[in-house]
């Protein structure tokens, strides 16, 4: 008896491991995603630029400390994939976003990007696409030049609407024309369904988020968040962590274990 016992405990401890690291792998209420936003690469910064620009060199460095920490960049598909079927996610999931549509995520991001093959989410303001100075502050890259990129597999697009306003000001009727125009000329233009939204400035009411589910959008982000997403984040409100020019790689990285670590904890609850 006393044998027999003994084996079943011996077994019990045995299989131990193995439980706990199935448990592990399906829990799936620990993964967090984290996304961090970026606007525009200027290389004259801090001078002419404001602190939401980032040179390139230094927008390489956070991304080689990304790879160094482990983190694999997914797309936004991928966290609904994840969110919605239960696919899986590689180990440290990673949103690399872009506001605005600036030519200088083209010409010097997207060079970055293709060289480490990280992908990344750039949301458009669709009545700029392709202007130039002094049209608008700064240049933004064209249909074609997004086309390109899309082509690497890398980069998603989404709609940053088209006025680029705060659309919780509208009303009803413009705040339909803004999102449905900017998903429209996406659709048109770069020939796929867009379901990513991120409102400007994040300011958005209850009725603009049915609104932007109404006009065909599946997914929307907010913006100057804290925290991290997991599974349970409401679709239409994903937070994103603003990254600043003035961030060294370190920062970054502490940045996003803190949000991670406070997020797991409930601090925002
Ligand atoms: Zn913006």
């Amino acid at each position: 008896m006393i044998k027999k016992l003994l084996t079943l405990l011996l077994s019990a401890i045995l299989l131990m491991p193995t439980i706990s690291v199935f448990a592990e792998e399906i829990d799936t209420n620990q993964v967090t995603v984290p996304i961090i936003l970026y606007h525009a690469i200027e290389e004259n910064y801090p001078d002419e630029i404001s602190n939401l620009a980032i040179t390139s060199k230094l927008f390489e460095e956070h991304m080689q400390a990304l790879l160094k920490h482990g983190y694999t960049t997914i797309s936004f598909q991928e966290y609904m994939d994840f969110k919605f079927n239960n696919a899986k996610l590689p180990e440290k999931p990673i949103i690399i976003a872009f506001d605005d549509g600036y030519l200088s995520n083209y010409t010097k991001a997207y060079p970055i990007l293709l060289k480490y093959r990280m992908k990344a989410t750039i949301f458009i303001v669709a009545s700029t696409v392709g202007k130039q100075y002094p049209e608008v502050n700064y240049a933004h890259f064209t249909w074609d030049q997004a086309r390109t990129m899309i082509n690497s597999g890398l980069i998603e697009i989404g709609s940053h609407t088209y006025y680029h306003n705060d659309v919780s000001q509208y009303s009803s009727e413009k705040a339909n024309l803004d999102l449905r125009l900017s998903k429209y000329l996406i659709d048109t233009n770069l020939g796929f369904n867009c379901k990513l939204l991120a409102f400007p400035y994040g300011l958005f009411t209850e009725e603009n988020q049915q609104q932007a589910l109404e006009a065909g959008y599946t997914l929307s982000c907010k913006v100057g968040d804290v925290g991290v997403n997991t599974k349970d984040t409401p679709i239409t409100e994903l937070k994103r962590l603003t990254i600043f020019g003035t961030y060294t790689s370190e920062n970054v990285i502490n940045y996003i274990n803190v949000q991670t670590e406070r997020e797991l904890e409930g601090w925002y609850n």
